[in-house]
């Protein structure tokens, strides 16, 4: 599979098609440079907590759940 591309939005309007940084989702332009960004555990923009790693995460586990239990649904 071909690497992940950065698609930030350039001056040009188009979207970047540089590789992402591995690990990250920019490239070295566009903040996914090293030392780039906030701290994994950084709450300085946390409003609701809607969107922690921790639920992201969770929202991801649920998704594969509900995935299995309607294969499971059909198999029946
Ligand atoms: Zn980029």
């Amino acid at each position: 599979m071909a690497s992940e591309r950065c698609g930030a939005r350039t001056r040009a309007g188009g979207a970047c098609r540089s590789p992402a940084v591995s690990g990250r989702r920019r490239c070295r332009m566009h903040g996914g440079a090293k030392g780039s960004g906030a701290p994994s555990g950084n709450s300085n923009a946390l409003k609701s907590g809607l969107y922690t790693a921790e639920r992201q995460a969770m929202r991801l586990k649920m998704g594969v759940l509900m995935r299995a239990g309607k294969k499971l649904l059909r198999d029946i």
